[in-house]
């Protein structure tokens, strides 16, 4: 199976598989082995870039991208789709943060990888939607991520509808397969700044 980054330098990218309703009535509620398998944990640190404004505030669900370079750890070993971890945005440097304490802490993600067939994406993105409410916008501020496990392909949606019905589930099979002692220990893992999160477990 050819990586990400591998098709990126395709002159045809392959489209996305059609959506189907059988792909989603029979989609698994847990995914992955018992414990992260290689290619996994695969690390990404960023800051959070501004997207293309493509409703994923609308759609319920935010997703903070990652500049290009620090998508190359996934894109080289891994192909599109949606992935599950965890994932920190870290206080300001310069101490003005907007953020509290229950936001700098490690959450549950889901992570998308690829061309987003909805909105026929032209380039190669990492979006993390992180599993918290958080009380303002973080852009600029730096975010550790640890993918641990791979859910489904890309998909192309006719509507709109079905999208947000797959990102649910997308969240609800996130947290199952976290839910897990394997998974679990990775929320204390030295990538994230655990002075943040002392108070979370
Ligand atoms: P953009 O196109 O700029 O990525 P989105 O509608 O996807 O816009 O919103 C993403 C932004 O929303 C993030 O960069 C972040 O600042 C903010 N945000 C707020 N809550 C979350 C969350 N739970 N997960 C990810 N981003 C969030
Ligand atoms: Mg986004």
């Amino acid at each position: 199976m050819a990586t990400a980054a591998e098709l990126a330098q395709l002159p045809e990218r392959p489209e996305a598989p059609r959506q189907t309703t059988q792909f989603r009535t029979t989609r698994p509620q847990i995914v992955g082995a018992d414990a992260p398998e290689s290619p996994f944990p695969i690390l990404l640190a960023g800051p959070v870039q501004r997207g293309f404004g493509r409703g994923g505030k609308e759609l319920g669900c935010p997703t903070a991208n990652l500049p290009d370079e620090s998508i190359t750890p996934i894109s080289s070993v891994a192909k599109t789709g949606v992935y599950y971890g965890y994932a920190q945005v870290l206080p300001s440097k310069d101490g003005k943060t907007e953020l509290c304490q229950d936001d700098i802490r490690v959450h549950p993600m889901v992570m998308s990888l690829g061309w987003n067939p909805f909105y026929k994406n032209e380039v190669l993105t990492a979006e993390i939607h992180i599993m918290h409410e958080f009380r303002s916008d973080f852009y600029g501020y730096d975010m550790n991520a640890l993918v641990l496990g791979y859910i489904r392909p890309e998909l192309d949606y006719t509507s709109r509808e079905a999208l947000i019905e797959d990102i649910e589930v997308d969240k609800r099979v996130a947290l199952n397969s976290l839910n897990r002692p394997e998974y679990e220990k990775y929320k204390k893992d030295l990538h994230f700044d655990l002075s943040c999160t002392i108070a979370s477990s």
